[in-house]
Order: structure tokens, then sequence, then C-alpha cells
């Protein structure tokens, strides 16, 4: 820690929680809140604000389980919101995440125990990118222990053995507009801002029947014989529509196809062809905008295809606990 300049965030970043850390050693908090896990998640979120760099405090809690518990980093976005209300997604830098003991219990024991250095959750995760889609250096910072002298940047949310499980559609690109490499699970160029999965960058053909096949994907794959069933009157010209979303984007190899088809003949959205579907409904008036970020079911799960919306939340948040929990399944997006 001593090897970065002073005026480097990480380092500040940690000061300020080294701060907070000996807050809660002094003060300890309140076992109800932590009944169901039994563990303590501290967090501190980098904004600024008025040209100033402010720190905002967050904290598990777990009050009651069917209401959802309320992670550490989500805890100090809303502190953030609540304390600054005017507050953009671009004035939010950074995120350090910090297990410690309850009860103020420092045996070595315990800390041995803690899950530190401890990455955000799946629904945490959700939150950071949708925040680092407005502000692109976004940086987690996580502990090796507490003593804090070992901080483990997590690039963009991003590890080895996450990057192994990812979907490569997500992987690391390079902005065909200005040449900046971006890392990966980033959506928006950290350069010159431009949108990897908008249908202009991806030239993905802007016909209404293009998107037709998108949308009766949705929710399940589909053979071509369902599908010309579906879309036969509206996309004639089906068996070419289909082709032209699977090809890949030719010299571009972190370009990927739209579409897929499996070894069973069904044809499947990629992460990309959900990408842009799900750009295409935010653009939509909130009536008619429907939720396109869940995974299609699997071919056996076929006849529940419209319990979508509980399926998409139990994808995004594997385990209605505190990141403590949840990150001892480790998941990939
Ligand atoms: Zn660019
Ligand atoms: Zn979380």
């Amino acid at each position: 820690m001593s090897q970065l300049p002073e005026t480097d965030d990480v380092r500040i970043l940690t000061q300020q929680m080294r701060a907070y850390l000996n807050w809660y050693k002094a003060n300890g908090t309140e076992p109800f809140f932590h009944r169901k896990s039994g563990r303590v998640v501290l967090s501190l979120l980098h904004v600024e604000h008025r040209g100033k760099a402010e720190f905002v405090r967050g904290i598990n809690s777990e009050v009651s389980l069917p209401t959802g518990s309320i992670c550490a980093e989500r805890a100090a976005i809303v502190n953030a919101r609540t304390t600054f209300p005017n507050i953009n997604r671009k004035q939010m830098k950074g995120i350090a995440v910090l297990e410690v003991p309850l009860l103020n219990t420092w045996t070595s024991e315990v800390v041995h125990d803690l899950l530190n250095p401890l990455p955000p959750c799946g629904a945490c995760n959700e939150w950071l990118l949708k925040i680092q889609e407005q502000s692109p250096s976004f940086y987690v910072v996580t502990y090796q222990d507490l003593s804090l002298e070992v901080a483990q940047e997590r690039f963009l949310f991003w590890s080895l053995q996450e990057s192994a499980r990812a979907d490569p559609d997500l992987g690391a690109w390079n902005c065909h507009c200005c040449h900046h490499q971006n890392a990966p699970l980033s959506t928006v160029c950290g350069s010159c801002g431009v949108d990897r999965f908008s249908s202009s960058y991806l030239r993905m053909p802007t016909q209404k029947k293009y998107f037709r096949v998108l949308h009766a994907l949705e929710h399940c794959p589909m053979s071509f014989k369902e599908l010309s069933g579906k879309l036969a009157e509206k996309v004639p010209d089906l068996k070419e529509v289909l082709q032209r979303l699977q090809r890949n984007r030719g010299k571009h190899k972190d370009v990927h196809p739209i579409l897929s088809r499996d070894a069973d003949g069904l044809y499947h959205l990629t992460e990309t062809g959900r990408q842009i579907l799900m750009r295409k409904q935010d653009a939509l008036p909130s009536g008619r905008r429907r939720n396109a970020r869940h995974k299609p079911m699997r071919r056996s799960d076929k006849g529940a295809c419209n319990g979508s919306e509980q399926m998409r939340a139990e994808q995004i948040c594997p385990a209605p606990n505190s990141c403590a929990m949840a990150s001892q399944e480790v998941k990939g997006p």
C-alpha cells in the first residue's frame, strides 16, 4: 500500500476504510441486523460531490429474509443517494469492501474465518455494472486481510476465475471507432463512449423483421418450424434473416453473432442478442417495455416459460443473503 502515490485513489480510499474499521472496532454494531448470516461487511463508496471527494459508508443488513437482505455495497450507494439526492452515476468513482468480525471479537480464529478478499455478490455486481456504464473507470477494491496492507483492485469486477466462466460476448474488446482496449464486462468504450452492443456499432440491419426474430426468441429457444409458424407472415425470408443474425462480423474477433443454433437445431439468442434486445426495449415508451434481461429457459423447462420474472431474480441474486454468503458460490455473469 505504501508503494502507491499519496494521491492514488486506492490509497486514499484505503485510508478512509482504515478510519471506518477503527470506528467499527471502537463502536461495534447491533447483532440483530446480522442475524441471518452472522456476517458483517463494511463498504465505502468514493463519490465526487461539488469537486470534492466524499466517502460514503455502507454496512449489510439482514432484517427479514423474505424481504431480502441488503448488502454493504448497495447500502453505500443508497446512502450516497440519500446524502446527496442529486448525485449521478458519473460522480461515483469506486468502492471498497471488507468483512469484519461480528460482536467485535478479534481472535485469530474469528479473523481467519472471514472471507476477505470479498468480491461483490451477483446483485451488487448488477448495480455496480449499471454505475460503470456512466463511470467507465469505476473500481472495486477488496483486501487480503484486516491489516488493509494488500489491496486487490478488481479491475471492473473481473477475476481470473470469473473470466474463465464468463460469457465470451462480454470479454475484452478493442473499440473499432477509436481502438481503445476495453476491459471485460464493460459495454461502453472508456475512451470514445460508443456502446459495443448498439445496433449501429454492430452494424445490425435495422429492419423490423430482424427484431421480430429476436423478440420471438426472448424467452425460449425455438426450432425453425416453430419460428416460421410464429413469424411466417411478417418475416417471409426467415431463413436469410436467421443466417444473417448468425454470421460473425468477419475480421472483428470481439464481435459475436446475435443468434446461435444448437445441436438440436434450436435457435437461441446469444448474450450479444440479449444485449441488443435490452437496448431496443429500453428505447421503447415505458408501457411497452418488457423485461429482456434474463437468460432463455432450457428446453426441458419449456412449459414454464412464463415464469421469467422470477427466474431473473434468481439468476441475479443466487441467494438472498449478504455478499459474504453469496460470494461463497463463485458466480459468472
Ligand atoms: Zn472507442
Ligand atoms: Zn452484494
